[in-house]
């Protein structure tokens, strides 16, 4: 079949066409090439009412009382989701895998939910990840959701201002662990002075990692430097 016979089927056919896609989470047809129908999308734990410089869930507006007290290394952070059913799922599948897929859903889902900029930042960045470990996985999800927003956002991407020395296992950490352990962020002495910078992760849990990332960016020069992450952990005890 030719191009152009395939095109009059397809016109002949677009309500079959614009329904290829089934719904990962209640299995209903769905146009939405991201694998996820628009009522499921609606249902998501989307993050509320929150601190807005760490992303703690809050019951009030304006900063939690641990940033009065000991303000984080980043000025203002932004978490799109919770860490709840059924991101923590989709997030281990595609850290097991590398999936393309999921992380273009991921980017799409944040850009969906995205901070409101009062000063749009001048830079995007991502937490890097071992050489080894890139070889390996092929994949750092954080550099992929930051390029993927970049795009949509039409935001330049800063690349090698922070660089990862050795890969810390955080997943089986404690909370406790996670906060005390030297993440292997080292600064690469790039001049970031007066900029705005932007640091896209997958999930904040402690905001340790960023934490630290933000702190190496600040001792380059950066004047503001703020954290978009795809969800938020619940507190840990
Ligand atoms: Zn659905
Ligand atoms: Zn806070």
């Amino acid at each position: 079949m030719d191009w152009s016979t395939f095109s009059k089927l397809k016109d002949n056919y677009s309500m079959f066409f614009d329904h290829m896609y089934t719904c990962e989470l209640c299995l209903e047809a769905t146009s939405d090439k991201i694998g996820i129908c628009t009522s499921c999308q609606y249902d998501l734990p989307y993050s509320g009412l929150s601190c807005p410089q760490c992303s703690e869930p809050c019951t009030s507006e304006g900063r939690c009382g641990d940033c009065q007290k000991k303000p984080p290394s980043f000025d203002y952070s932004h978490c799109s989701l919770l860490y709840y059913h059924p991101v923590p799922h989709w997030l281990h599948r595609c850290k097991d895998k590398p999936d393309l897929r999921l992380a273009k859903r991921f980017a799409q889902l944040m850009f969906d939910a995205a901070p409101i900029f009062t000063v749009p930042p001048d830079f995007l960045t991502y937490i890097p990840t071992t050489r080894r470990r890139l070889f390996t996985r092929g994949f750092n999800l954080s550099e992929e959701l930051c390029q993927q927003l970049g795009t949509q956002l039409n935001i330049p991407i800063l690349r090698n201002a922070l660089h990862k020395s050795r890969h810390t296992e955080q997943r089986r950490a404690t909370a406790q662990e996670r906060r005390r352990r030297d993440t292997g962020l080292r600064s690469t002495n790039k001049d970031l002075s007066g900029q705005h910078i932007l640091i896209i992760d997958d999930v904040m849990t402690t905001g340790g990692t960023l934490q630290q990332a933000a702190a190496l960016l600040k001792s380059q020069g950066a004047s503001t430097v703020g954290a978009w992450c795809l969800a938020r952990t619940p507190k840990p005890i």
